[in-house]
């Protein structure tokens, strides 16, 4: 399944609409394209289907499960991984890969955590996989069993995932489970499919077809009072309007299950993503506000936590939870704002005129009388363009206005004539 986007020019209203692939944003990766009014013959879809067929992985699921079992059952010394092929390998299987680097003796343990070994995919437009730095990802779990979940929807946090499940294995009173949902195939090498299902976040499509969609559901259901919560951290350049849209279908999915009672709750969720994106998250989700904790990543060298002392990292969680039930690490240099309710960064300092802790980037934020608001610290006010912005801005670039509709006052992503498709 592909998604619905629609063409524009700039000044037209109307734009021509088109069937492409939600998951892979270049076209490089997968040239689907379909006009919304295009006859397609038969002989075209005959062509597609049998591409199809030949773009398989080389095993199923249910077939890795099989091959995972067997794999176990292995002493160390034949248990070798294809780094090329990022296969597990049984040793009837090694000739083929003769010329390939393998890692071998692979332990229960490294088993248990394969986002160490397996190589984060890193194509920028499709499929970028920033891995949690471990403080951050023995934060969030830290912080889902102190707020009293016991189930996790891991839906493209692979790493949570599998601190999760190593934890549940290794630590007998360890009560929390967790179920995979995530777009890397690899992932079916290690997990079952009561641990992993195959998912695109863009369209809500399980690959898995209604089997898999009965997994999330089971998981979802909330068996005597195992509380569940959803995490999510999509890649950045996610279009946030799908990403949402299937976000809600998962929330809905959550809400048919439950008995009786819930009212009007939603389930619980941790949204992770940058902070530029406040205002979009909140068109879809109004009941979600973003806290100051930073999430840092093993392999994003912009935003992971540096030897040489901490770098800023621009992404946030999102949550529908009460703002002041998300406890941040007073050792980190998070602090409880009293009057705000909830914790916020050491340098986010109270705005005793917007009255509120205004800094969206932990660095402290002055207040613009002209502006009625605060803004960055590097920002001043410029009288052309009526609002505070960097010094060295060019003023004719505001007003040169939407690239969609060519009016004033706003940009392309947020522009009226879109949000009908
Ligand atoms: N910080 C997380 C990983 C986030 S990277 C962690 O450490 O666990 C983004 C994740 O989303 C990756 O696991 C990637 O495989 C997954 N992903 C990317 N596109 C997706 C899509 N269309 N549907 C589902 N998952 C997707
Ligand atoms: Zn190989
Ligand atoms: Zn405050
Ligand atoms: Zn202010
Ligand atoms: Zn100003």
């Amino acid at each position: 399944p592909a998604l619905l986007f629609v063409k524009t020019s700039r000044g037209k209203e109307e734009g021509r609409r088109f069937y492409a692939c939600s998951a892979c944003r270049d076209r490089k990766d997968c040239n689907f394209f379909q006009w919304e009014d295009e006859k397609v013959s038969e002989a075209r879809l005959a062509a597609r289907e049998e591409y199809n067929r030949n773009h398989q992985p080389t095993f199923t699921h249910k077939q890795n499960v099989e091959r995972y079992k067997k794999f176990v059952l292995l002493p160390l010394s034949k248990r070798r991984f294809c780094h090329e092929c990022q296969q597990l390998l049984l040793p009837s299987e090694w000739e083929k890969h003769s010329n390939h680097q393998f890692l071998c003796d692979i332990s229960t343990a490294q088993l248990k955590s394969p986002s160490q070994f397996l190589y984060p995919l890193e194509n920028k437009k499709t499929n970028a996989q920033y891995l949690f730095a471990d403080r951050s990802c023995q934060f969030l779990l830290n912080l889902l069993i102190d707020l009293g979940f016991r189930r996790v929807l891991s839906v493209g946090t692979p790493r949570l995932h599998e601190m999760i499940q190593s934890k549940s294995s290794q630590e007998e009173d360890f009560r929390v489970r967790s179920l995979l949902l995530d777009i890397d195939f690899r992932y079916s090498q290690f997990y079952t499919e009561d641990e992993f299902c195959h998912y695109n976040m863009f369209n809500h499509h399980f690959f898995g077809g209604e089997a898999a969609r009965e997994t999330c559901r089971k998981f979802l259901y909330e068996d005597n009072g195992e509380r569940v919560i959803m995490v999510t951290d999509p890649p950045f350049g996610g279009l946030v309007e799908a990403l949402a849209s299937s976000f809600k279908k998962l929330m809905a999915m959550w809400k048919e299950t439950g008995k009786e009672g819930q009212g009007n709750k939603e389930m619980p969720m941790f949204w992770i993503f940058p902070y530029f994106f406040e205002s979009r998250i909140l068109d879809f989700f109004p009941s979600f506000s973003m806290m100051d904790y930073q999430v840092d990543y093993d392999n994003h060298a912009l935003y992971k936590h540096g030897k040489t002392g901490r770098r800023q990292s621009p992404v946030r969680i999102f949550t529908n939870l009460t703002p002041s039930m998300i406890v941040l690490p007073v050792e980190e240099g998070y602090r409880f704002c009293t009057i705000c309710e909830r914790y916020v960064s050491s340098g986010n300092q109270h705005c005793e005129i917007c009255n509120s802790c205004t800094s969206k980037d932990g660095r402290r934020w002055k207040h613009c009388v002209l502006c009625k608001k605060c803004v960055k610290p590097s920002w001043c006010h410029c009288n052309n363009c009526n609002c505070c912005a960097l010094p060295n801005h060019s003023c004719e670039k505001t007003d040169s206005g939407c690239f969609v509709c060519g009016k004033a006052g706003h940009k392309r992503s947020a522009c009226p004539t879109l949000s009908r498709t």
